[in-house]
């Protein structure tokens, strides 16, 4: 059980409202009477909680004319994708991230604030916590009801919402991340993988919709990916399915944070890129680096998509997803990095299912992570499938 929610700007029964919203996230198009009798309360309760959902436009009625029964078809009520909502949070060793979503996937807005100290975890929660409730106070408003907060962070997370251990040893490990912010904000706090919710994010309202199998890969400072298969993202016995950047590439390769030796995360991440560019550059990188012009770049970029490539191919033989949606900041490198890509899964994959297979850019950007980690909250809160939304 988690607390009660602090924040509620209705004058209705809190408790009935949550009730009424879940009630309609699961089954859309009830009857006023259907949904008296489904939440379980008195009539009046549950249409004192309609009306107000109503009057501020978060209920949206509609009269389905295909009704066999004599005499006019009933109002069948849903919900308008503003009728609730959910803060995502992404935590990096850099910068938090949060924003503000609507059930229908739209952001309300977005924040963001330096991280101070990564291996302090209490200021760092402290930050967090200011950082979301800065939005709180200025979004809660702007729908019927704020039903808690999403948090991705780069480890593995276990079916309680644990970090099961951290590749690179942190104090992260021991952090009760979901109780520690929840305790602070006074509401739910689920906690995601960022791959997992990149994922999510990208299956439901991105690239990946439309599609039961999926094989997200977020190739950032790491390289993590995130499975949908039949619909349903999987997590593995342990939570640590997709841990694929640390996968052997090379096995006479520059040495890992995970104590082995070529993962695809030091071909491919990010910071293995930027320290090899700025040793033969002699220079510290800038930001925006990645220009295909520049001929040490497209050597990078070229082996970075090779590694990937290969990665993908083992993932395919082994899962046979439909499609490849790569997320994170070379997403954004262009077509010398995906054509690296297709060329290593058309040379390592088995043949129809590499055909088959097409990779894609995600089409969230920077914002995938925090958008799935408060659809996997809104998904809990309100028990819908992650499968396309129960709302409109
Ligand atoms: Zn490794």
């Amino acid at each position: 059980m988690h607390h009660a929610p602090t924040i509620s700007p209705v004058s209705v029964d809190s408790a009935v409202v949550l009730r009424v919203l879940r009630a309609l996230a699961q089954h859309p198009g009830l009857t006023r009477a259907e949904l008296a009798a489904r939440v379980g309360t008195s009539r009046p309760t549950v249409s004192a909680a309609l009306r107000m959902l109503e009057d501020r436009g978060f209920l949206e009625q509609r009269v389905t004319p295909d009704e066999r029964n004599i005499g006019r078809p009933p109002m069948r009520v849903f919900l308008a994708g503003s009728a609730a909502s959910s803060v995502g949070l992404e935590i990096t060793r850099t910068e938090l991230h949060a924003g503000m979503f609507d059930i229908a996937g739209r952001a309300l807005s977005q924040v963001r604030a330096p991280v101070r100290d990564f291996e302090d975890a209490a200021l760092l929660l402290d930050d967090a916590a200011s950082l979301v409730r800065k939005l709180l106070d200025r979004y809660a408003r702007a729908t019927a009801y704020v039903l808690g907060i999403g948090v991705a962070i780069g480890a593995p997370i276990d079916h309680e919402g644990h970090v099961v251990h951290d590749v690179s040893p942190t104090q992260w490990t021991h952090v009760d991340l979901a109780q520690e912010l929840s305790e602070r904000l006074g509401l739910p706090v689920s906690v995601e993988n960022d791959a997992n919710a990149g994922a999510l994010a990208e299956h439901r309202f991105g690239a990946g919709r439309n599609c039961a199998d999926l094989l997200y890969l977020r190739v950032a400072a790491g390289v993590g990916a995130g499975l949908i298969l039949g619909n349903r993202l999987h997590r593995g016995a342990s939570g640590i399915a997709g841990e694929l950047g640390h996968m052997t590439i090379d096995p006479r390769g520059a040495l890992c944070s995970c104590g082995g030796r070529g993962c695809l995360e030091t071909i491919a991440g990010t910071l293995a890129l930027e320290d090899e560019l700025s040793a033969v550059k002699r220079a510290p990188v800038e930001h925006g680096w990645m220009n295909p012009g520049d001929r040490h770049v497209r050597r990078l970029l070229a082996d970075a998509g090779d590694a990937v490539g290969s990665a993908i191919a083992s993932a395919i033989n082994l899962l046979d997803p439909g499609r490849v949606v790569i997320g994170g900041p070379l997403a954004d490198s262009g077509a010398v990095f995906f054509d690296a890509i297709d060329a290593a899964i058309a040379r390592d994959a088995i043949p129809p299912a590499a055909a088959r297979a097409r990779v894609v850019p995600g089409s969230l950007g920077a914002h995938a992570s925090i958008l799935g980690a408060a659809t996997a909250l809104i998904s809990r809160e309100l028990e819908v499938l992650v499968s396309p939304a129960a709302v409109a």
